[in-house]
């Protein structure tokens, strides 16, 4: 018999569960990605997302030919196509003679749109579509509370995620065992991998950050996590030091398998490490806003609590300035705006600052958190529905086991706590760079003699404050009345 494997957000060789399937299951097996147009197509034509995926395409291509040729079989590369997925699977499918084709779990509901489509077009030519948990280390009704409902609370759910855990989960698929049954392309059906140019997309500045791309790229950034692992616990939280792994487009483009990554945290929290006790933790975060959007799937675009929806956001055109200078980081809070001009450059946020420039949009600027969720999610190289739905929804306090709404970061606060000294700001505010630490979390209070000294005139080469925090929080509590309203 002969499959097909379709690469998704599965972008590896190693410990893949749909291509271990495959090859277990049948003698021929061809592997294919899909540059999908009807995702390509919405997205500006500069992103770094897709330049990631290009490269980590052409990563996979390389390794799927090491490996059929370890086995001997020559000629083994990965099968690329350009169009809407939802034809090219099926009629490739049919082109190659497969029996069934095979993919990995998707809960994104789009996602499962699409493939609910594809089933459909493949059952129609008498073709198997089967797919399997790859992304997660528990997914759908996995995990679920004792009377049947799925879990609404972090904790708990942790809980019951670490008692169910055990080394069968984390067992890393064999894929090498059968990689004989990797078969070549035929000519006919075999074409270069296209350009980004091909694909209509100009390079971005992806290849100037420090983000290798491919599971070649995941492993440089894994090693170099493992020898910081054991200092996670405090040193994530601070954006001006390299605590975090900055494995998320890794795991989001499944360029790492999160067993591997679960299965070497966990072998260190039995070490007795506290740093990969907390990382581990995270993943398990990731685990818990999957599931939510799996079983709630009405948290895209709405309030996880339907009642919050009744909140009254800023509109109009003030509301709009004061999102454009959010975005653009132009609030005149330093930290805030050294964030968003982090996401801008770069593609990414550090976690800590992801929950101060999300509350601030929210509770200082009383703007719609879904206009911030949409401008992270066109930014981010890791952006993921759930986490990133999740994230909002927990600083807008709308969401599951999120931040209660009379709970407000003050942005000065947090960035003195978090940034003390001020370095990860200059580092993005270079204008700033002279003012002293205790003035760099709120120039606007410095004395003009201060600023003088330092040659920092504010709204010229600094933003003034575009609110003030203390009214904002009033405001804010105000607008969220509504919910305490009886129902
Ligand atoms: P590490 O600290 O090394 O964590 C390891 C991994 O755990 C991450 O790569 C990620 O996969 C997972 N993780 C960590 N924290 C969370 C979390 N709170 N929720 C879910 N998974 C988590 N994460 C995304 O992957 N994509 C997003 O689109 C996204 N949007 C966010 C939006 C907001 C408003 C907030 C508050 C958080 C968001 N996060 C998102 C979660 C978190 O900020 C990032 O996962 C993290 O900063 C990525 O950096 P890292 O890989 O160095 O993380």
């Amino acid at each position: 018999s002969s499959a097909l494997v379709w690469f998704r957000r599965d972008l590896r060789v190693d410990d893949q569960a749909a291509l271990f399937h495959a090859l277990k299951g049948a003698r021929k097996v061809w592997c294919v990605f899909v540059f999908d147009s009807t995702i390509l197509d919405a997205l500006p034509r500069q992103d770094r997302r897709v330049e990631f995926i290009h490269d980590s395409v052409a990563v996979l291509d390389a390794e799927l030919r090491a490996l059929a040729l370890s086995h001997g079989v020559h000629d083994v590369g990965l099968i690329v196509r350009h169009g809407a997925a939802v034809e090219e699977i099926p009629k490739l499918a049919q082109q190659l003679g497969a029996v069934a084709v095979y993919a990995n779990h998707d809960d994104e509901p789009y996602a499962q749109e699409r493939d609910r489509r594809v089933r459909g077009a493949l059952a129609g030519a008498g073709i198997a579509l089967h797919t399997s948990k790859d992304h997660v280390i528990f997914e759908r009704d996995e995990v679920l509370t004792e009377g049947g409902p799925s879990y609404r609370v972090f904790t708990p759910y942790k809980n019951a995620w670490l008692r169910k855990l055990s080394p069968f989960y984390l067992r890393a698929y064999p894929v090498a065992r059968y990689a004989d049954h990797l078969a070549p392309c035929p000519s006919a059906l075999a074409r270069p991998l296209p350009s980004l140019t091909d694909l209509g997309f100009q390079t971005s500045n992806l290849h100037e950050l420090k983000l290798p791309s491919g599971s070649t790229g995941a492993l440089e950034l894994l090693d170099d996590f493992l020898e910081r692992i054991d200092a996670y616990d405090h040193a994530r939280d601070y954006p001006a030091i390299k605590g975090p792994s900055y494995l998320s487009v890794h795991l989001r483009f499944g360029t790492v398998s999160i067993r591997r990554l679960a299965r070497l945290a966990y072998e260190r929290v039995e070490a007795g490490s506290k740093g990969a006790q907390t990382w581990l933790s995270e993943l398990i975060w990731r685990d818990f806003y999957h599931q939510i959007l799996y079983h709630h799937p009405h948290v895209v675009g709405n309030a996880f609590k339907r009642e919050y929806d009744a909140i009254h956001w800023e509109k109009g055109k003030a509301a709009d300035a004061l999102f454009k200078a959010w975005c653009e980081g132009r609030t005149g809070y330093p930290l805030v705006d050294a964030a968003m001009l982090q996401l801008n450059r770069s593609g990414y946020m550090h976690n800590r600052l992801r929950m101060v420039t999300a509350c601030f949009l929210i509770k200082d600027l009383g703007i719609d958190w879904r206009r911030g969720e949409a401008y992270f999610a066109e930014k981010l190289n890791d952006f993921d529905l759930a986490a990133n739905n999740g994230g909002w929804q927990w600083a807008a306090s709308t969401g599951c086991d999120a931040q209660p709404y009379f709970r407000i970061f003050n942005p000065v606060t947090q960035s003195e706590k978090f940034d003390a000294e001020g370095r990860f700001i200059k580092r993005y505010l270079p204008q700033l760079a002279s003012l002293p630490a205790k003035l760099i979390h709120a120039p606007w209070l410095a004395k003009p003699p201060e600023l003088e000294a330092c040659g920092l005139v504010l709204g010229r080469d600094y933003a003034t404050p575009i609110v003030r925090h203390d009214e904002a929080r009033i405001a804010t509590l105000k607008r969220y009345e509504v919910v305490k309203a009886p129902k």
